[in-house]
C-alpha cells in the first residue's frame, strides 16, 4: 500500500547557525587574480604584461598603438 522509498545518507547533527553559515561563506566570494591597473592609462589589466590599450610597459611604450587605429 504506501511505498516507502528511504534514502539512508548522512544527516547534520546540528542546524548550522545564521552566524556559522556567514562566517564559512566570508571566504567564498570570486575575486579577478593578476589584476592591476596600468600606471600609464588607469586601464585594469593583466599583471607582468604589456597593455592592450595603450601598448605600454614598465612605463615605456612598446608596441604602437596608433598603427591599429589607422586600419
Ligand atoms: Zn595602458
Amino acid at each position: 500500500m504506501l511505498k516507502l522509498d528511504i534514502q539512508m545518507f548522512a544527516v547534520p547533527f546540528r542546524k548550522v547557525s545564521k552566524t556559522r553559515k556567514r562566517m564559512r561563506r566570508s571566504h567564498n566570494a570570486l575575486e579577478v587574480p593578476g589584476m592591476v591597473k596600468c600606471p600609464n592609462c588607469g586601464e585594469m589589466i593583466k599583471a607582468h604584461r604589456v597593455c592592450p590599450k595603450c601598448g605600454s610597459y614598465k612605463g615605456k611604450t612598446v608596441v604602437d598603438m596608433t598603427e591599429k587605429e589607422e586600419a
